[in-house]
């Protein structure tokens, strides 16, 4: 049997949303990558599975760990940068808002991100986290090299030269492949994004949605059940000089209304939810707002309300029409729902468990409230993205089983084939990995 010098405890852990809780698991946090490979070979010896944990942003029990938890928040320094190549090596435990800063501080910034930056770098890619932009892939595809500790506990280096097929997989490789220790990202030249968010009628906007995804360099909107209204985002690159909302106005805008007003609308919603659709009436109302200022600010906001997602990528030719099949389905159901629905676009890429793998995409979201039933509400949606070949978010809630999921995605089997190779044992597995990989 190993002896190993890193201690660990048994703790409580649960996600963000708090609806995945796991009692008193043996917690390890290594701070080298030496520890890492005793914690998988201790595990192992003990016939334990091992689950590496983010910053717990995922909705569903891909994070949860049921035997061993393995808790990267000590292991988040920068590795190197490279200025001349565009890339910098991290440990995998760093927080997006940490390396946000370390780039920006250097002149350079992530390609594209998601919404917020609370994910660990590695958490986000395992996931197929994305942001918005028809010209741009997700947080995997910007990923060059990686350092994983396999199940045997030997550490490989992969890129595309190096071992290629595990390293396509494991970019998105939902924990179940090895635990990475550390990733290479390709990163560009630091960058300010122009801002303009408007409400528009959604009906002109999906009249118009093509041009809108094709003219902008990172368009999204929000579209407001119980209205005709959604909130738009158009952010392009520019080399104009930052021109930030004013400290008032942001915290007015950003943090008043996007969180804590919302939340309260969000609260009175759920106590009296005939209320709703009276409510929502009044979000679209909020002017137009412009302004510029640097690409890492602008992609990644605060939240703080707390809720339920899930959200599906289905190929960008259907959006309009999937879209417009869940507001029928919205006015039709008697539904009372206090948040937007989210859509996005990306670009496609070729990992086989991205979930743009080979297509281009867009993205609906659908949230609740936390504390609200999310189940009747979110499998109607799931059932219009099922006749799309709808692939869900690997963190967001969903219904779906490996079953369902294996002819969704063309790698499938490369994937399987390569995760049969390295983890025979399933020492990386959880139920929901069961559930969605197979046993
Ligand atoms: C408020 C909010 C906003 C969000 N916005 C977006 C968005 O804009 N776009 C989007 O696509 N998603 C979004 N998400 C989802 C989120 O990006 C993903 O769920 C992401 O995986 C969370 O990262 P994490 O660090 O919390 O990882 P966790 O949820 O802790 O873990 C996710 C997976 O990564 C694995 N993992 C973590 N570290 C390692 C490692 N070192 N080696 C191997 N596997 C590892 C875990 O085992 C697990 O399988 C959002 C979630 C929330 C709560």
């Amino acid at each position: 049997m190993t002896e190993i010098a890193v201690t660990s405890r048994k703790k409580n852990w649960s996600n963000w949303a708090g609806n995945q809780r796991v009692k008193g698991v043996s917690q390890f946090a290594p701070s080298s990558e030496f520890e890492i490979q005793q914690i998988v070979r201790f595990a192992v010896d003990h016939n334990k599975r091992v689950k590496a944990v983010g910053s717990g942003h995922s909705f569903t029990g891909i994070a949860l760990a049921e035997e061993v938890l393995v808790d990267l928040s000590n292991y988040d320094e920068v590795v190197a940068v490279d200025k001349q190549a565009m890339t910098i090596t991290v440990q995998s435990g760093i927080q997006l808002t940490k390396l946000n800063l370390i780039l920006h501080e250097n002149g350079l910034a992530m390609q594209n991100l998601g919404d917020i930056a609370y994910q660990t770098i590695a958490g986000a890619i395992s996931t197929s986290t994305h942001g918005t932009g028809i010209k741009f892939t997700g947080i995997a595809n910007q990923i060059c090299a990686m350092r994983l500790v396999l199940a045997d506990s030997t550490v490989v280096e992969c890129s595309t030269i190096l071992n290629p097929e595990l390293f396509h997989c494991a970019r998105v490789g939902l924990g179940a492949v090895g635990l990475i220790s550390t990733v290479t990202i390709r990163v560009v030249s630091a960058f300010n994004l122009s801002v303009i968010e408007e409400p528009m009628r959604v009906d002109e906007l999906l009249a118009k949605l093509d041009h809108h995804v094709e003219s902008n360099d990172h368009f999204e909107f929000f579209w407001v059940p119980h209205t005709e209204w959604a909130l738009t985002k158009r952010n392009n690159r520019t080399n104009q000089p930052p021109r930030p909302m004013s400290k008032f106005s942001h915290w007015y805008s950003k943090i008043l209304m996007e969180n804590y007003a919302f939340g309260a609308v969000c609260k009175l919603g759920r106590a009296i939810p005939f209320l709703i659709p009276k409510l929502a009436k009044a979000l679209p109302s909020s002017g137009r707002v412009e302004y510029c200022d640097s690409s890492y600010k602008v992609f990644a906001s605060k939240r703080i309300v707390r809720f339920y997602e899930m959200e599906y990528a289905i190929p960008r030719e259907a959006c309009e029409e999937a879209l417009n099949r869940v507001r029928r389905m919205v006015e039709d159901s008697g539904f009372f729902l206090n948040f937007p629905v989210e859509v996005r676009f990306t670009a496609p890429d070729e990992i086989p468990l991205s979930t743009a793998s080979n297509r281009e995409s867009a993205y609906i979201a659908v949230h609740i409230y936390k504390g609200m039933n999310y189940v009747p509400y979110f499998k109607e949606v799931e059932s219009i993205m099922n006749s799309y070949q709808g692939r869900p978010h690997w963190g967001k809630l969903h219904f779906q089983t490996a079953e369902t999921l294996a002819q969704r995605y063309p790698q499938w089997d490369s994937f399987q084939a390569v995760r049969n190779s390295v983890d025979p044992l399933r020492v990386f597995s959880n139920r929901y990995i069961e559930t969605v990989l197979g046993k």
